[in-house]
């Protein structure tokens, strides 16, 4: 016998018919490249994103086509992802810090049929443009421009676009396993794979983080995503509203710190979300200012792990709130969130934070476990470290092209970070596999010594690396950059880590330099820095 409820397909086109059916005047407000504010709302979005998937079907797009975005976060790629994927497309969103030989792989290996960019990228479609086999549309992402149709012969202008859509256009009913959306991974450890998500997926996953015990979404919340879009889906922030009803604010290109503050205090911002980069330059910006943020209740840091001294300047200077948070393109992203439970309502000011520095546990919906060398599961006992591996409805089986599943024998996803997990299943990244420092067969932990080193007054940024040893094989080295009119010295900074780790953590070496480099996300690329850093301590 079978249930005998309504069996409705979960597509996207839901959301955003929710979204303008029931918060028809929410506002969503974003920042164009001009640097100009545009205030829209869920019911035009919807509106727009009808028209633009009808004039897509005009131009001969058809389902399963991919469709490319080079775009900041803004109402244009908004009204995109819902027209492509609502549409029966597939909505690539590229990641335009990528090396130009990088994004051109990617765009042929997804064989991506049009491209959407906003102004900022038109040099790198320009360059690019001869080796891009397979798209066949270009389309700017604002109104008629004489400049653009110059520089990209063949043009298309999504107002244009919009302006000859169909007005009764209604989304067509797909299989909730058809794909929506392909992302690629930065590529930080190895070649970028495509995640090649779908409906149901997408839909699943924006259920679980717009939960309490997620990201904690509603209609009551004004949410800026300083999260790319072309990041993991902005963590899926953009769905979540539509769900949810929440205020949108989208930055466009402003994502130093003085433009993040304004967006914060002139929308009132109550919840914002981005990696740990983004959120040094809105700390510097806000103490500059004197702004106390004071609309902003909580922010959302993943991507990387959150330095400490990062969380509680959050907490006892502006009254903020961190969740931490930890995924992966492959899952969508959301694997864990640092949510507390009512037991740990009355803890100690010392033994709460503590807690709230880890990465949080899993939401219904997806699991975690660690396992040994052998692959053989350990204790969740809060201490034993191993890797974590992740199965659920939201992370990916099999590479976008590739006919081997990427999954272990018994159906896990082997994440590539080492972790440890409690008897809550609060899960405590220790470190990258690649990254975690190895000094005579004990491991000592890059995030630990790097959260240490940013909480020195004289340190901007940090990465500790595992450089070559005689002795040990690896001994941890700290890369710094001086913090701005700060000078201290390499023995005050080693005598820094005196007493906050064991005495064989302590780094053997610290050396400044002037930048460190980062991925398209904002990831420290620990790669080349053991390249360039890695033999110190020989030569
Ligand atoms: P890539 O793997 O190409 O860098 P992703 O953006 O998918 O691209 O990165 C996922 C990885 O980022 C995770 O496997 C983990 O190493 C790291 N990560 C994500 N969130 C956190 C976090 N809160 N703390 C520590 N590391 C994190």
């Amino acid at each position: 016998m079978l249930g005998s409820m309504m069996k409705q397909e979960l597509l996207i086109s839901d959301l955003i018919v929710h979204a303008a059916k029931y918060h028809a005047d929410t506002e969503i407000v974003s920042r164009e490249t001009t640097g100009e504010i545009t205030v829209t709302n869920w019911a035009e979005v919807d509106a727009s994103a009808r028209k633009l998937a009808s004039a897509l079907g005009k131009m001969g797009l058809e389902h399963g086509d991919r469709i490319a975005t080079l775009a900041w976060n803004n109402h244009r790629h908004l009204k995109i992802w819902f027209a492509v994927s609502g549409g029966g497309m597939v909505c690539h969103t590229l990641n335009p810090r990528l090396f130009p030989e990088q994004f051109i792989f990617i765009c042929n290996d997804a064989g991506d049929k049009a491209i959407f960019f906003d102004k900022t990228f038109m040099p790198l479609i320009v360059g690019t443009r001869a080796h891009l086999k397979t798209i066949e549309h270009f389309i700017y992402m604002g109104p008629h421009d004489p400049e653009v149709a110059a520089a990209v012969p063949g043009a298309i202008f999504f107002d244009d676009l919009i302006l000859g859509g169909d007005d009764a256009y209604q989304w067509p009913a797909l299989s909730e396993d058809m794909p929506c959306s392909l992302c690629y991974t930065s590529g930080t450890t190895g070649n970028p794979k495509g995640v090649l998500y779908y409906h149901r997926s997408t839909m699943l996953h924006t259920f679980a983080i717009s939960l309490p015990d997620g990201l904690n979404l509603s209609s009551r919340e004004t949410v800026l995503p300083v999260v790319p879009m072309f990041h993991a889906n902005a963590w899926g922030i953009p769905y979540a509203a539509a769900m949810t009803g929440a205020k949108l604010i989208m930055p466009g290109p402003g994502l130093d710190g003085d433009s993040l503050l304004s967006m914060i205090d002139d929308h009132k911002v109550t919840l914002a979300l981005g990696v740990p980069t983004i959120w040094q330059m809105l700390l510097a910006a806000a103490a500059k200012s004197g702004s106390k943020m004071a609309s902003l209740k909580r922010n959302v840091i993943g991507g990387s792990a959150a330095a400490p001294s990062m969380i509680a300047t959050f907490r006892d200077t502006y009254d903020c709130e961190t969740i931490h948070a930890w995924g992966m393109t492959e899952t969508s992203p959301l694997g864990t969130a640092n949510q507390i439970k009512a037991k740990h309502l009355d803890l100690e000011v010392d033994a709460m934070a503590a807690l709230r520095l880890g990465q949080g546990r899993p939401p219904f919906g997806i699991d975690i476990r660690i396992v040994d060398d052998q692959g053989n599961p350990v204790p969740h006992d809060g201490k034993t470290e191993g890797a974590l591996q992740c199965r659920g409805h939201w992370v990916v089986d099999t590479y976008f092209g590739k006919d081997s599943s990427a999954l272990t024998d018994d159906g896990w996803f082997d994440t590539g970070d080492v972790s440890t997990i409690d008897a809550d299943g609060y899960m405590v990244i220790r470190d990258r596999t690649k990254d975690i420092i190895k000094s005579g067969g004990e491991w000592i932990s890059s995030v630990d010594l790097e959260g240490i080193a940013v909480s020195h007054p004289g340190i901007a940024m940090a990465a500790a690396i595992g450089a070559k040893h005689p002795k040990w094989d690896e001994r941890p080295v700290i890369v710094a950059v001086r913090a701005d009119g700060a000078s201290p010295s390499e023995e005050e900074i080693i005598s820094y880590f005196t007493n906050k780790v064991a005495k064989w953590q302590v780094p053997d070496a610290v050396v400044f330099t002037d930048a460190i480099p980062l991925n398209g996300t904002g990831k420290m690329l620990k790669n080349k820095l053991r390249e360039q850093f890695g033999n110190v301590l020989i030569d």
